[in-house]
């Protein structure tokens, strides 16, 4: 199997993975760059995968669907492009031969999912949209704190050596912030510094994986005695798993 992140719009991925004949995409905001993909590797796309409603994650399936006939799947709670196949927290999406176990994941959006499948070229593997991303998570539009930081908790649980395809390259700058929250972890000092090179040479920061998140992710850290300070310093009402976690997000998207 191969996995690639196609680039659109500014800084998405669209994840395509294929046997060499067939593929299934997820979240497809734009179909161009997938229909060019697909041309270019000479694939069939059977399946489209669909984490949250966001237009820069479904903007293509309509395209897609009608130009290849694929099977269109999608949380069950949100407005997808009907007709798709809806799926909850438990269910299982048979796609490429894979076995996608459903993961309900709310925060970012209410319906968010995400798909986890234990065996892709002998690793598990991980499409969580926009809810993780590497050294940060997706922004609270339509969830708590309280719902995010359990989603996360939920994706944290799966194997270290699960491949994480997040749908954003905002790695740098999560990064950044991660350096503001705890300037003392080698580990993201050391991260970082690999992530600019990536980056210097065009190169995707992604996928990462679960045991490097949970190294450099403050949103992964939340219970790690620096970061707990470091949130108290930014606000003196933080002390538990929820406040810290609320005041982490909320110092992030004042960051610049
Ligand atoms: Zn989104
Ligand atoms: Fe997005």
């Amino acid at each position: 199997m191969y996995l690639i992140p196609i680039p659109a719009f500014d800084d998405n991925y669209l994840w395509l993975l294929h046997d060499g004949k067939r593929a299934l995409v997820v979240d497809p905001g734009d179909a161009g760059p997938v229909l060019r993909a697909l041309s270019e590797h000479a694939l069939q796309l059977e399946s489209i995968l669909v984490t949250h409603h966001h237009a820069d994650h479904t903007g293509g399936v309509d395209a897609l669907r009608e130009a290849t006939g694929a099977k269109v799947y999608g949380p069950a709670t949100e407005r997808i492009p009907q007709p798709y196949t809806h799926l909850n927290g438990g269910d299982t999406a048979h796609a490429l031969g894979l076995d996608f176990q459903v993961i309900d994941v709310p925060g970012h959006t209410a319906g968010h999912i995400a798909y986890y499948t234990p065996h892709m070229n002998g690793k598990p593997l991980l499409f969580c949209g926009d809810t993780l991303f590497s050294g940060g998570c997706g922004r609270l539009f339509e969830g708590t704190p309280a719902q995010m930081l359990a989603s996360l908790d939920k994706l944290a649980a799966l194997p270290a050596n699960t491949v994480v395809c997040c749908t954003h390259e905002y790695t740098l700058s999560n990064l950044r912030f991660a350096m503001a929250v705890e300037p003392g972890n080698a580990d993201l000092v050391a991260y970082q510094a690999q992530c600019i090179r990536l980056r210097e040479q065009n190169q995707p920061t992604l996928p990462t994986s679960m045991a490097q998140e949970l190294l450099v992710n403050p949103f992964l850290r939340t219970r790690q005695a620096t970061i707990m300070t470091a949130a108290r310093h930014f606000d003196a009402s933080a002390r538990d798993d929820t406040t810290v976690f609320a005041a982490i997000r909320q110092w992030k998207n004042q960051f610049k």
